[in-house]
C-alpha cells in the first residue's frame, strides 16, 4: 500500500511528546511489512539539512530518511512559519499566535505533494489537530484523485483539540459553511481536531481503553458525543516501542548496559543516577523515577498531596520534566525540603531520560488520563516497575502485582487521589523488600515484547478498512 504518514513531530527530528515516538517508529515497522510508506513534517529551525543529509526536491520540499532506515521523509520548507521558529508550537508555555495559519499551510502543502513527487498515496494517515485539516481538504475537495484516498485520523491526546478564535476561519481555507456545531465549530471557537473526527474514514487512538474512554463525558473533552456518533469507525491500537532506541542491552546513553542475564549493570546505573542527582548512593534505597511533561494530565496534583507521606517511606524520587510553571515551583520546593531524597531535573533531556529509566527501581505515572503512555513500556524493558493509575493505555498494559501468586507487573491504583497513589507506592515498597520476588518481577517485565511489529499489523488492517 502507498501510505503518506503526516505528523508535526517525528523522532529524531523534532519531539515534544509521544506522537514523535510513534511517527519515528511505526512507519519503519510498516515498511518492513512491505508498504511504500513515506512521511511528511515541517522543517523547523533545528532540523538542519547538513545534520540529517537532506536534499532539496523543490522550493518547498526537502527529502531525507529516518536515520537507520530506508523510510523516506519529506520536509515542508516555509521560512516564515517553520524555518524561522525555535520551537514547535510554543515558547515558554505561550502558543505561537499564528499556529492555525502555520498548520493550515502545512496541511495545504500536503495536498500538493502527489503532484510534486509524482506519487499518489492510497492512504493519508493524519495525526492530531496539526494535520486534521487534511481530512477535510481531501473529503471536500474536487480533485478526482482524492476519491481514491482513504484518510485515517489518529488522536494521540484528546486534551489538545486545536482550538482557535472564530475570526481565523478564513485561514483554514474552508468556507464559513464549515463553521457550525456539526462541523468545525466548538463552543464559539474553531476546533481543528473536529476536521479529523468528522471527515476521516477511520478514527483511531492509541489504546483500546482510551478508545472507549473518549466516548464518555469524563474523558471526551466535549467531543464524546461526536465520537460516539462515529463509534463504528473508532479503533484503538496500543503503541509499540522502538527497541533500537529503548534497549538496556545496547543503549549507549547509559553508563552500563545490562540484560536479564545479569542485572549488575542496572545497579551500576542506579548508583550513577543517584550521583548525578547528588543523592546518597545507597543500594538498598528504592528509587522512584518519573519522566513527564509537567501538565495537569499527568497527575502532579495528587502527587503533591502524597509527597510528604512518600518521603516518610525513605525512598528517593527523581523527576525529569518541563512544562507548567506551577509544577516547576512545586518540584523546586520539594527538592529544597528533601535535598537528600529528591532529584528535580526541570528540563527536556533525552540522554538523562535513558539513565532514569535504567537506574530507577520504579517508575511513576499517576495520570489523570493517559491515551497510551510510553513511559511504562520503556520502564518494562529497563526492568523498572511501573506504578500507575488505571486509565487509558496504562490500564491496558500494566496489571497489578500480587505477591502471593507472582501475577501482574506493576502497582496499579484506580481512584484519582493522593491516598490511592500513596497506597500503590506503599505496596511497591513492600514488594521491593522481598529481594527474590522483586528480581523475578524485574526479569519478567524485561522479557515483554512491545515492539511495533504487532501494532503495525493492526494498522495495516485499519488502512485496509479506510480504503473501503
Ligand atoms: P505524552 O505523549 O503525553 O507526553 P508518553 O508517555 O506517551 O506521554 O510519551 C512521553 C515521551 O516523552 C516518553 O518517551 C518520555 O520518556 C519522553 N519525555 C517526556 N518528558 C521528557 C523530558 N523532560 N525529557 C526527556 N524525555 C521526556
Amino acid at each position: 500500500m502507498k501510505i503518506l504518514f503526516v505528523s508535526s513531530e517525528v523522532v529524531p527530528f523534532a519531539k515534544t511528546g509521544g506522537l514523535a515516538d510513534v511517527a519515528g517508529a511505526l512507519p519503519k515497522a510498516l515498511k518492513e511489512l512491505g508498504h511504500d510508506i513515506r512521511l511528511f513534517m515541517p522543517r523547523y529551525k533545528k532540523i538542519e539539512a547538513a545534520n540529517f543529509g537532506l536534499k532539496k526536491v523543490s522550493e518547498e520540499i526537502w527529502e531525507g530518511k529516518i536515520p537507520g532506515s530506508d523510510v523516506v521523509i519529506y520536509f515542508y520548507e516555509n521560512e516564515k512559519y517553520f524555518g524561522g521558529r525555535e520551537e514547535l508550537y510554543q515558547v515558554k508555555g505561550v502558543d505561537y499566535e499564528d499556529n492555525l495559519e502555520r498548520f493550515a499551510a502545512f496541511c495545504q502543502a500536503t495536498l500538493r505533494l502527489p503532484k510534486a513527487l509524482n506519487w499518489t498515496p492510497e492512504i493519508i494517515h493524519c495525526n492530531d489537530w496539526q494535520s486534521a485539516l487534511i481530512a477535510a481538504y481531501v473529503k471536500l475537495g474536487s480533485e478526482p484523485i482524492y476519491s481514491r484516498i482513504g484518510v485515517v485520523y489518529s488522536i494521540h491526546n484528546m486534551g489538545y483539540l486545536g482550538l482557535f478564535p472564530k475570526e481565523k476561519m478564513p485561514a483554514t481555507g474552508l468556507g464559513w459553511d464549515q463553521f457550525s456545531t456539526d462541523k468545525l465549530e466548538f463552543w464559539g471557537k474553531i476546533a481543528l481536531s473536529k476536521a479529523g473526527f468528522i471527515y476521516a474514514d477511520v478514527i483511531n487512538t492509541v489504546s483500546q481503553t482510551y478508545a472507549k474512554e473518549i466516548q464518555t463525558e469524563e474523558y471526551g473533552h466535549g467531543l464524546d458525543g461526536l465520537i460516539r456518533h462515529r463509534s463504528r469507525d473508532v479503533y484503538g491500537i496500543v503503541n509499540g516501542l522502538d527497541y533500537d532506541v529503548w534497549n538496556p542491552a545496547t543503549d549507549k546513553n547509559i553508563p552500563q548496559r545490562y540484560s536479564t542475564i545479569s542485572l549488575l549493570g542496572k545497579a551500576a546505573n542506579k548508583a550513577a543516577l543517584q550521583k548525578q542527582n547528588n543523592l546518597p548512593q545507597k543500594k538498598e534505597t528504592p528509587v522512584i523515577g518519573m519522566i513527564t511533561r509537567l501538565a495537569d494530565q499527568k497527575g502532579l496534583d495528587i502527587l503533591a498531596g502524597a509527597l510528604d507521606e512518600i518521603m516518610k517511606l525513605k525512598c528517593q524520587f527523581i523527576v525529569l520534566g518541563t512544562g507548567d510553571p506551577q509544577y516547576h515551583e512545586l518540584l523546586t520546593r520539594a527538592k529544597q525540603k528533601y535535598p537528600d531524597y529528591i532529584g528535580a531535573n526541570l528540563k527536556f533531556d533525552a540522554m538523562q531520560a535513558q539513565l532514569i529509566y535504567a537506574g530507577s527501581d520504579m517508575f511513576l505515572m499517576p495520570s489523570r488520563y493517559e491515551p497510551c503512555g510510553l513511559g511504562q513500556l520503556i520502564s518494562f524493558k529497563y526492568g523498572t516497575i511501573p506504578i500507575v493509575r488505571k486509565t487509558g493505555g496504562l490500564a491496558d498494559t500494566v496489571h497489578n502485582f500480587i505477591s502471593k501468586t507472582g501475577e501482574g507487573d506493576g502497582f496499579v491504583f484506580q481512584e484519582y487521589s493522593s491516598a490511592a497513589l500513596l497506597d500503590a507506592v506503599k505496596r511497591a515498597m513492600a514488594a521491593y523488600k522481598k529481594k527474590t520476588l522483586w528480581k523475578k518481577l524485574v526479569e519478567k517485565v524485561m522479557d515483554y515484547d512491545y515492539s511495533w511489529g504487532t501494532s503495525a499489523k493492526h494498522y495495516q488492517e485499519l488502512y485496509a478498512r479506510a480504503r473501503k
